[in-house]
């Protein structure tokens, strides 16, 4: 794994992203904290790593304002999305990490990934070393093996995916794959950050 986690973090760094590696998410968490300007807006998209590691409360609490749609009523969303956009440090996950250094993820409504190329002044990753694959394939294999079977249980989606844990590229109301983003270097108007954790984080 050491051999595997210096490679990706290696080729990530020659496609511009600026690289961190934590050996604890709580270490991540408290350089993130502190990088963080009080005066910041902060953005969050969909990920389960910045809600599981308590992000959102704690910003709230040292008094950043802050858009997630994950806390706001469904009716109330699309108002969040481009305040989201916009801020000055968007916070997500991606949903796999080559070893190559690209980053790959599939999205439902395209919120979260447009997000991550366009939009905000700074987008920081913040990935357990679980998301690491060795090229685009296994990337696409992870996403729809992994990270699509468990979204669509956490959201209770009748896709096959959520029903018998087997994508069929479906056409159901509730697909989650309609939107594929291989980030594959940095966009010279914005600044990425990658935060590696040594951890199982998301999925
Ligand atoms: S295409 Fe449909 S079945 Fe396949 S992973 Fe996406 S949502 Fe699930």
């Amino acid at each position: 794994m050491k051999q595997k986690i210096e490679k990706t973090l290696n080729n990530l760094s020659k496609r511009g992203f600026q690289c961190y590696f934590f050996s604890t998410s709580s270490e991540a968490k408290s350089h993130l904290l502190n990088q963080i300007k009080k005066e910041e807006i902060i953005g969050i998209g969909g990920s389960m790593t910045v809600k599981n590691l308590e992000i959102y409360e704690s910003l709230v609490e040292q008094g950043n304002e802050v858009y997630w749609h994950w806390m706001a009523e469904p009716k109330d969303r699309p108002k969040i999305f481009p305040k989201a956009q916009y801020s000055d440090i968007y916070l997500t996950s991606t949903n796999a990490l080559t070893e190559e250094g690209e980053l790959i993820n599939i999205d439902g409504n395209g919120n979260r990934v447009s997000s991550m190329f366009f939009g905000p002044k700074k987008v920081i990753f913040l990935c357990g070393v679980n998301k690491i694959v060795k090229d685009e394939n296994e990337g696409f294999k992870r996403i729809k093996e992994i990270a699509c079977p468990l979204n669509a249980k956490r959201l209770d989606l009748k896709t096959p995916c959520g029903v018998t844990g087997e994508c069929n590229d479906c056409t159901h109301p509730d697909r989650m794959c309609n939107i594929t983003v291989t980030l594959t270097g940095r966009p010279k108007l914005i600044e990425q950050e990658i935060y590696l954790i040594d951890e199982e984080l998301g999925y």
